[in-house]
């Protein structure tokens, strides 16, 4: 004969489930409803999760599962019964949390050192001397370069009250504002972050600055693919996503990775296009030559491969890189080869970011009024 089955028996069951990480039991997390229905040895009941992509929800039903007929009764019917519910609490988007912001650009690299933040920078100055407005947020918590390169170093932001609250002001500088992590933590201390600190610190970058109207808002993202990237793509409603590779087998292989990232059906960051850093090699004293040390057009066929725009080439030159290190990027000198190129990737991105709005604009209903 099979014991007499009812809510207590099943709770108390479902206390031997802990939720992975948390040291705590299922029930005592709220995760179990209280609409538990027994009908002889039937027992149905449904679960709420917070997150739809929380990853422990299919073992952490299996263990219920298991625990039931292991605490409870053996006989009890239970598979198939426990119907999984989550929180769509649908997250902050760009609309809400940026509402004076037009665009949202994320500017990825598959590896570190490929040249993104010099990218980065050079892009956003270009763009302000196009006489967009712009924004430029270092999410690169791991290796903040962003005030060096601005040569503001020492730059403290201030807070500034609206409305009550207060928000941090950006850095301007050549017609950029911009924010790092960098001014708030030092290098050391940012490296042992992990992923949650890390997307708060970077939210409270985003949401709790004043930022104000902006047409481009850049963000430099960490190299790869980390929970920062995740966080920061279901944050935001990001517009597109750039990717910044050089001509190598082994950083393209890592940039297909980072592209994929992106254009994952989750994600789902459409890819503004490719830019080809360090695609050739020129002397200054030499302005015509071009050695191709990392390869010939690398990023030119990854692109065709993924069916993304490359957005442009940038050489190797020795000035962007003592630009870089001096605080004064070569985008600010347009007359230069390499200030040429950073506007004509200026250009393209601006076509490109233009021409993903138009697919995706509204279509408006027209009607029309017979006479
Ligand atoms: P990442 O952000 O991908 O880690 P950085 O932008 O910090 O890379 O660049 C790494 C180093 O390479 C820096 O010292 C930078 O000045 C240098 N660099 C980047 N692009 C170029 C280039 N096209 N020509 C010369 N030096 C470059």
């Amino acid at each position: 004969m099979s014991t007499k089955i009812y809510p207590k028996l099943i709770l108390d069951a479902l206390r031997n489930v802990r939720y992975p990480g948390t040291g705590k039991d299922v029930v005592e997390m709220g995760f179990v409803s209280d609409d538990i229905h027994i009908d002889g040895m039937k027992v149905s009941f449904s679960m709420l999760f917070d997150k739809p992509n929380d990853p422990f929800i299919k073992s952490v039903v299996k263990a219920c599962e298991t625990a039931i007929l292991t605490y409870a009764d053996p006989n009890i019917e239970i598979k198939g019964n426990i119907e999984v519910k989550t929180a769509q609490a649908a997250p902050p988007k760009a609309a809400k949390l940026l509402p004076q912001v037009k665009n949202v650009i994320a500017v990825s690299s598959g590896k570190g050192g490929v040249g993104k933040s010099t990218v980065s920078v050079n892009l956003a100055i270009s763009l302000a001397k196009k006489g967009y407005k712009v924004g430029l947020l270092d999410a690169d918590i791991f290796g903040p370069s962003l005030p060096k390169m601005f040569n503001e170093e020492d730059a403290r932001p201030l807070l500034e009250p609206i409305d009550g609250k207060e928000y941090i002001v950006p850095i301007e500088k050549y017609g950029v504002k911009m924010l790092s992590i960098g001014f708030f933590v030092n290098r050391d201390e940012a490296v042992v972050w992990r992923g949650a600190m890390a997307g708060n610190a970077l939210k409270q970058l985003i949401a709790d600055a004043d930022w104000g109207d902006l047409d481009y808002f850049l963000i430099d993202f960490p190299p790869g693919t980390s929970d920062i990237h995740l966080t920061l793509v279901q944050t935001l409603a990001i517009t597109g996503a750039v990717v910044v590779s050089t001509p190598q087998q082994v950083a393209l292989a890592d940039a297909r990775k980072g592209i994929n990232m992106f254009t994952n059906e989750k994600v789902n960051v459409p890819i503004l296009g490719l830019v080809e850093n360090m695609a050739w090699f020129t002397p200054a004293e030499l302005p015509e030559n071009k050695y191709y040390i990392f390869g010939k057009e690398g990023c030119k066929a990854l692109a065709e491969e993924m069916n993304v725009p490359l957005l442009g080439q940038i050489p190797i030159v020795q000035s962007i890189c003592e630009g870089g290190d001096s605080g004064v990027p070569v985008s600010l000198n347009e007359n230069s080869i390499t200030g040429m190129a950073f506007a004509s990737l200026a250009d393209s991105f601006v076509a490109s970011v233009e021409k993903r709005n138009a697919e995706h604009a509204p279509t408006q209903k027209v009607e029309v009024h017979k006479q």
